[in-house]
């Protein structure tokens, strides 16, 4: 018995519940990608740190004896073919939130009803599924406290071990596969727009990983010192999935010491976030482009000039210029300069929050519509913050967290251009 298993934003070995069923379950498991036009182009850096965890999700494969069958097209379509070309009965993928995803999803469940496969969605994107905590009388939580204290208590799942083996059908085994590209060959490597970004893959986030873990104690102190530059930089591993966020949060926990307290400690706080905005836009798909609060004033200026000044670092304000500078450079940017630079641009520029999204959905390497679209409402007051109308001052945040200056001399004086 066959089964294919569809990756989409899970690219990994470890941890991957329908991966780990698949193999554990079936005689023949073909892991599956699907390069899809729909979402080609959208952002240089994710397509290139796409390409390269597809190559070392490849070769993580290969390891087990298995491979990835590589497919350019819609991915329901593909999938079906596929699943023709192998004799595969079941199918298998990551349960995601978002709206497209969710459409992909149905449309793969209508599709293997007509052709009578098994579909089965598993965990694996978030710690807590988006829906497995919900308050009295609501199906979500729309405020980050009390979710944060259900979530604390929800249970969560056993991790999955990575498969030894990936036994693949005779057919594809045996060369080139039945149609379109071989197994496993994928285009050539495509460029980024930001000359030191992070190259992508399971490898580059477990070896970030085993580097950043031994600070995870000194989280609390200094992730919010922008020179200092502590924080784990592991969101683009979690945002394409190399990297499990259960896996993290254990681990974190688990260095931490203390099961009872520092489990839950400031790092883990944090991938809360991660599982909190999933559940938002779980709940709340028009996320990246309707107001979330309901009552939420909206009425932004426009102003391309100022928009484009803003968006190369070119405001004259450092602490500004100074993150956009880096988020062009890295495809990355700290966490307090995109908070300083977000409530820049909505708050003291006045301009509308999806513009910002739109920015940081081109360059960020983790740029995705759940944690963009939810921090960016947040920022701009239309989101989640209970205070959603609490002031901004850039100038008395540089003051706070890049005291001395070190951040704005790293990005603007002498910095890379803008
Ligand atoms: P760490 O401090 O090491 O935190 C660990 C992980 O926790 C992160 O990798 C991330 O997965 C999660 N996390 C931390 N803070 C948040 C948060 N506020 N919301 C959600 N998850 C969080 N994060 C994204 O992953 N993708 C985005 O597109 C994104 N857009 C943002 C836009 C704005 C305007 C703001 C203010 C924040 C945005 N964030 C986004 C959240 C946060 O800035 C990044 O997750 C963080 O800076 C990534 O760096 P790190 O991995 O070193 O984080």
């Amino acid at each position: 018995r066959t089964a294919i298993v569809l990756f989409t934003r899970d690219l990994r070995v470890h941890d991957h519940p329908a991966l780990a069923t698949a193999c554990a379950a079936f005689d023949r498991v073909v892991p599956l990608y699907v390069l899809d036009p729909a979402l080609a182009g959208r952002s240089p850096n994710r397509t290139r740190f796409l390409h390269q965890s597809l190559a070392a999700l490849r070769d993580a494969l290969r390891e087990r004896g298995g491979d990835l069958v590589i497919r350019h097209g819609d991915p329901v379509a593909e999938t079906i073919r596929l699943a023709g070309e192998v004799g595969a009965e079941g199918i298998g993928l990551s349960a995601d939130v978002s709206r497209y995803a969710r459409t992909r999803e149905r449309r793969l469940r209508a599709e293997c009803e007509r052709h009578r496969l098994h579909l089965r969605l598993f965990p694996g994107l978030t710690i807590v599924d988006p829906g497995a905590v919900r308050p009295a009388g609501g199906d979500h939580y729309r405020v980050f406290t009390p979710y944060f204290r259900a979530w604390q208590g929800a249970l969560w799942r056993e991790e999955s071990a990575p498969p030894d083996r990936v036994r693949l059908p005779e057919r594809l085994t045996s060369g080139a596969s039945p149609d379109g590209l071989p197994v496993g060959e994928l285009p050539a490597l495509p460029k980024g727009e930001s000359p030191h970004a992070v190259p992508g893959g399971e490898a580059a986030a477990r070896s970030r990983l085993a580097q950043w873990l031994p600070t995870v104690d000194r989280y609390g102190d200094i992730h919010d010192d922008l020179a200092g530059d502590a924080t784990s930089r592991l969101s683009p591993y979690l945002r394409f999935g190399c990297l499990s966020p259960l896996e993290l949060a254990n681990r974190a926990g688990e260095r931490a010491g203390d099961p009872g307290g520092a489990r839950f400690g400031p790092f883990v706080r944090q991938l809360c976030w991660r599982d909190f905005y999933h559940q938002v836009t779980a709940a709340f798909p028009e996320i990246a482009t309707k107001a979330y609060r309901r009552g939420a004033t909206e009425d932004w200026r426009h102003d391309p000039e100022a928009l484009d000044a803003w968006a190369r670092g070119r405001t004259g304000l450092p602490i500004v210029d100074a993150g956009m500078r880096q988020l062009r450079a890295e495809g990355w940017m700290h966490n307090r300069a995109r908070l300083i630079t977000a409530g820049y641009l909505t708050k003291v520029l006045g301009l509308d929050w999806r513009e910002g999204v739109a920015v940081f959905s081109r360059w960020l390497l983790d740029g995705d519509v759940a944690n963009n679209a939810g921090n960016w409402q947040w920022v701009a007051g239309t989101g989640n913050d209970s205070r959603p109308h609490r002031g901004f001052n850039p100038v008395r945040q540089a003051g706070r967290f890049d005291p001395d200056g070190a951040y704005v001399r790293r990005w603007v004086k002498g910095g890379a251009p803008g």
